[in-house]
């Protein structure tokens, strides 16, 4: 991967959004969701970035696109430019070569527009067709995601749950973006769709040469698409490498949990799950030193006050965690 060159960089990005206590001149306190995350994408791959909910994953993949509005520092560079200092009017230019798949594909398009009338909007807004070009390229749109031209003038509520998927999949890649940031997109569909809507984007990536960030919590399907696997936990991740090597050599000790919990597919095949103790804590109540401490079924007396960095475990690089057994 890393022959392919960097398309996105991150550097120490962090997070945060306005609290609901006050500090000593009324302003609220900030609370920190994402907490110092680095990382690089290479061009063509597919990074998967899993970890519970509450981590911080949606929320550090919406911060690199601007959705919402958090106080966001660090940097982001894309295609080598640096874009995090760049004003909101240049950044709309360079948002159509970044796009975001949703979670809930009803949620995330306008019940109001037909298929067509949506498509449309997003042509017409990028600058892309209007009129009979857009039609062509819209019922082209349709074609390539697996669905009925017939549907050009029909509203989401007529459609399932997976064609809704498809429709926000074809709305993502009218723009002709190279970076698609992926949150959860099978996680509200019926296992039997899910692996079409994973087929679907492993064929467009192939074809379209798009790049993906994939963040799930469903450990299984971001071993099936991804070329690698980050961990968050707290706002930072704790180890990041290959998919195979991930899965099949985990270091640090809450991956070591989540995979313990796949199921084994294999008839008779046991695995020892390893349980944590209590909920992920939020993100008013980060402990101290390695903030998995109270939960890690290995932590010695030092992780109380020590924080672990980030760090390469193999001598390629490639495989990095952030724990103190390894420091
Ligand atoms: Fe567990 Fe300590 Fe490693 Fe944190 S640093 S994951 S508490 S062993």
């Amino acid at each position: 991967m890393k022959d392919q060159g960097v398309l996105l960089s991150v550097s120490d990005l962090r997070v945060y959004f306005p609290g609901r206590k006050r500090g000593i001149m009324g302003k609220p306190l900030p609370i920190q969701v994402v907490n110092g995350v680095s990382f690089d994408v290479y061009q063509g791959e597919t990074l998967g970035l899993v970890g519970e909910s509450g981590c911080g994953k949606t929320t550090l993949g919406r911060a690199l696109i601007r959705l919402g509005h958090p106080v966001v520092t660090g940097k982001i560079a894309f295609q080598g430019q640096e874009i995090s200092g760049i004003g909101n009017r240049e950044f709309r230019t360079l948002r159509k070569e970044m796009q975001m798949i949703f979670q809930d594909p009803f949620g995330s398009l306008n019940p109001r527009l037909t298929v067509g009338q949506m498509l449309g909007e997003v042509l017409l807004i990028h600058g892309i067709a209007r009129g009979k070009v857009a039609r062509k390229r819209i019922e082209e749109l349709l074609d390539v995601v697996g669905l009925n031209r017939e549907y050009f003038n029909r509203y989401p509520h007529e459609f399932s749950g997976g064609q809704r998927q498809r429709i926000g999949i074809a709305r993502a890649i009218a723009v002709n973006p190279k970076f698609i940031i992926c949150d959860e997109p099978v996680s509200a569909l019926d296992v039997s769709i899910q692996s079409q809507i994973i087929n679907l984007l492993k064929d467009l990536q192939r074809d379209l040469g798009l790049t993906y960030l994939f963040i799930a919590h469903d450990l299984s399907v971001v071993e099936y698409i991804s070329d690698r696997v980050a961990v968050m936990y707290l706002g930072k991740i704790v180890e990041i490498a290959d998919s195979t090597e991930l899965y099949a050599n985990p270091k640090h000790p809450y991956t070591r949990a989540l995979l313990s919990a796949i199921p084994n597919p294999e008839p008779g095949g046991k695995k020892e799950r390893i349980l944590l103790n209590g909920d992920l804590p939020g993100p008013l109540h980060i402990p101290s030193g390695c903030s998995f401490h109270p939960r890690c079924p290995v932590a010695m007396a030092e992780c109380r006050n020590r924080e672990p960095k980030l760090q390469k475990y193999n001598s390629n690089n490639v495989h990095q965690v952030s724990c103190l057994l390894y420091e």
